[in-house]
Parts: structure tokens; sequence; C-alpha cells
């Protein structure tokens, strides 16, 4: 099998996501993300950086390692799934502020935990993303310190690339505690860091996720305005959803012409969503390592109209059941019903089958000598010998096609 050497070996064999966190530890004059003309976020190396540096990069990139619920947050009481992986509680949740329910992706849990962590001082920012207010079709880490800056840049589903991480170290130097909020790779990368940066959970007091199907190539996102005629510099607002649950996608130029479009016709079928590679080979797209992560609620795994906004939680770690529980006593998110993992499993189908399917992926990859993903504690090769074998092959051979056209 052909082995990583170099940061171009993780972006072209497919197995990067364009965090940025190499960048953030590399900095800028070393590393520079940017978008490519496939319409990914992608690292390159403008001048030359380390051996020690590269090996750094190595131990925590999302490409190349991803690693479940560090055995310290795993409480005597947690339950476990072999799909799921560790839970202290499942339940319904939203924010009990009807704006912020109705403005987010789902029910606004995120950001309503968000805002209860600011305005309760348990940490001084949230780490997040947002739209770039010059350029709303593109996604921005963002460091918001209050409620106005959290909810006023699209901190709703950013479907498109974002560069996440790339300024993670830049947190970590502002020596204030804070809580990051992002995609289950961004967490892993974040825990991976904390074994070698005694900043991190010192400081990275929480870390809240999102379940995560994926994200659509930036091509999508053009070929989207361009059905409407709109350039992407006519632009003042571009939303994947929100304004209602699934709410639509959604945007406005600066003359004020307006566009928008259902949700599911938006998506489509799965073929056309243009998610990157190594969204297709992610080995925990559900939150392992997160404190809570947040989801949909809809049976069978879309949208069939409109609602007011149910996210589920999977909460994973004491730290988490005790801000689920301190949030809904100072009255900023509402602890609904319990759920079972029978009804997790119907609300992401799409989850459930990418997990059992995972380790047959990479497999495949090792047979087509392509590098994969060293993992520990997905317990993605026990799914996967519960498969049936007709299952693994067909996994197994498509992703080889798949690898050709990385
Ligand atoms: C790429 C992507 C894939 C998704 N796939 C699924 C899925 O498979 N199943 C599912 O149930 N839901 C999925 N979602 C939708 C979303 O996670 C849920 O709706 C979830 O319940 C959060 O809802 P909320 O109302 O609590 O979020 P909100 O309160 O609206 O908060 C959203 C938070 O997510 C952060 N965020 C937005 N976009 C990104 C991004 N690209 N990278 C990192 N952080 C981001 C924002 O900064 C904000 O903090 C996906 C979202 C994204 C961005
Ligand atoms: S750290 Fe992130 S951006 Fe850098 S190579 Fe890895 S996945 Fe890509
Ligand atoms: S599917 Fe996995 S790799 Fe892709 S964005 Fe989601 S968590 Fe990251």
């Amino acid at each position: 099998m052909s082995s990583i050497e170099n940061l171009s070996d993780i972006v072209d064999n497919g197995l990067c996501i364009g965090c940025g966190l190499c960048q953030s530890i590399a900095g800028k004059d070393k590393i520079k993300v940017s978008m490519s003309p496939k319409g990914r976020l992608e690292p390159k190396e403008i001048s030359k950086i380390s051996p020690e540096v590269f090996n750094k990069i190595l131990n925590i990139c999302p490409g190349t390692i991803v690693e479940g619920l560090p055995k310290e947050e795993v409480t005597s009481d947690a339950k476990h799934n072999l799909v799921w992986g560790y839970y202290l509680s499942l339940c319904y949740s939203w924010s009990t502020d009807k704006k912020i329910r109705f403005e987010s992706s789902t029910g606004g849990l995120l950001n309503g935990l968000s805002i209860y962590l600011l305005e309760s001082k348990k940490v001084k920012f949230i780490m997040h993303t947002a739209a770039d207010s010059k350029k709303p079709m593109r996604s921005l880490s963002k460091f918001s310190y209050n409620k106005e800056e959290l909810l006023g840049g699209e901190s709703r589903s950013r479907y498109g690339p974002a560069a996440t991480l790339d300024r993670f170290h830049e947190a970590l130097g502002l020596n204030q505690s804070f809580a990051f909020v992002g995609k289950p790779c961004d967490i892993s990368a974040i825990r991976l860091l904390s074994k070698t940066d005694s900043r991190v959970n010192k400081l990275c007091k929480y870390l809240l996720t999102l379940v995560c199907g994926g994200f659509a190539e930036f091509t999508k996102a053009q070929d989207f305005i361009e059905s409407f005629k709109v350039k992407e510099d006519e632009l003042s607002i571009f939303r994947y959803r929100g304004f209602g649950n699934p709410g639509r996608m959604y945007i406005k130029t600066k003359d004020g012409r307006e566009y928008d479009r259902e949700y599911n016709s938006f998506w489509g079928e799965e073929s056309t969503w243009r998610v990157p590679f190594r969204c297709k080979i992610c080995p925990d797209a559900i939150g392992e390592s997160a404190d809570v992560a947040a989801l949909d609620t809809w049976r069978g795994g879309s949208p069939k109209g409109e609602d007011e906004g149910f996210n589920a939680a999977i909460v994973r770690t004491k730290k988490g059941l005790d801000l689920m529980y301190d949030a809904a006593k100072a009255g900023f998110i509402h602890i609904g019903d319990k759920l079972k993992i029978e009804d997790i499993d119907d609300f992401q189908p799409h989850q459930v089958n990418k997990k059992k399917a995972v380790y047959a992926r990479h497999l495949g990859m090792t047979k087509n000598d392509s590098p994969t993903i060293n993992t520990k504690g997905l317990r993605i090769k026990e799914l996967y010998k519960l498969n049936s074998e007709d299952f693994n092959k067909k996994e197994e051979l498509g992703v080889g096609k798949r690898i050709k056209k990385i």
C-alpha cells in the first residue's frame, strides 16, 4: 500500500477535508488552504515544512487518523451501541427562544447551547462556522463573544466546504476559555491535538457537534446560483437551510432579488450531492468524541415537510450531560422526550449504512494500493464482520471505482 510521505499525498489520495488544521499548526507562511477548481478547500505547502511539523500534522489530521471517545471521558454508566458508540442520554431537545429555533438549522440546539455557555460565562467565546460577510456563499471559522456575534452571520448548517480549524491555534493563543462547535471530523482532530498540546483541554472546555452526512463541493452552490443567473459577487445572503425546519435554500442579491428552492430539491438524489471522497469513507460522521451531538429527527431520514424544529441530542459525556441539564434549567433549551437507539437509527438510516460499510470501503482502498485512515475505538471492523459477504464485497468494489475519480 502506498504511504503518506507529504501533505500532497493526503490531498491527492482524497483524504483531506480542508479543515485547515495543518495551516493552523504550520502557519500561513508555510501552508495555505485555498479553494481548488473542483470546489474543495485544499492545503498547499508554500514553503518547506520540517519533518517535525509534518509528523505533528500526521498525528492529528482527520485525513490520516480518527479516534473515538477518549477512555477518560467514558463514564461507568455510559451505554454503548455498536453503531452509535457511547452515550449517556438520547433525547429530543431544541432552543426555547422561538426566533433562534425558527432561524437555526433544526431546532437551534447548538446555537442555544452556545448562547447559554456565553451568557452563563462558562466560556469567553465560541469558535464556530459562519458565512463570509463579503462572500456569503463561502464559510469561515469565527470567534463569537456574545449572542449578537454568534447569530449575526449564518451560524446554521453550512453544507459547503469550510476550513473550520484554520484558526484553532490562534484560539488557543488567546488564553481564554472557549467552546468549539463543528463537524465530527473536526472534533476528533481536536481530541487528538489535546494529547500533545495541554492548552486544548485547559481552554477548549466543550466540544459540540452535528451528525454529519458530509458536505457538498463548492461547485454545487455555484450551479445553484447560476441556475438563477446570479453571480457570486452579486450575493448578499446565501443560506442552505433554517428559517423553518428544514427551511428553504435561499439567496438574496445586493439589489434585492430573491430566489429559493425546497431543501429536498437542492439535495435530490444522493449521486448528485457532490460529497468529497473523504466523507464517503468517514469512520465517524456521528460525533463519537464530542460532548453532545445534535441531529435531525425526520423519520426515514428525510423531511416530509416543514415543522417547528426538533433536534435529537446524543449526549456522550458527563460534561455534555451537565451542560444539557444546566442549559435547560437556565431556560435556554428545552429537553423533550427520551429517545431509543432504534429512533436514532430511524432518523439516520444513511449513517447506519455508512458506519456498517466503512471498513469494507477502507479495505477496498488498501487493495487498490491507496492509503487509508487509521482508526481506533470506532468499531468499524466489528460491524464489518456482522455484514453479509455480498454487502461487504459490493462496498469494497464500489470504492475502487470511486478512487479513480478523486
Ligand atoms: C456538512 C453538514 C452535514 C450534515 N449532515 C447531517 C446529517 O447527516 N444528519 C443530520 O441529522 N443533520 C445533518 N446536518 C444538519 C445539522 O447538523 C442538524 O440539523 C443538527 O441537528 C444541528 O441543528 P441545530 O439547529 O442545533 O444547529 P444550529 O443551532 O443551527 O447550529 C449549527 C451549528 O453548526 C455549525 N456549522 C454549520 N455549518 C458547519 C460546517 N460546515 N462545519 C462546521 N460547523 C458548522 C454552526 O457554526 C453552528 O454552530 C448537517 C450539517 C452540516 C453542516
Ligand atoms: S489537517 Fe485538515 S486541511 Fe490539513 S491535510 Fe489534514 S484534513 Fe486536509
Ligand atoms: S462526513 Fe465525516 S469527513 Fe465528511 S464532513 Fe462529515 S464528519 Fe467530516
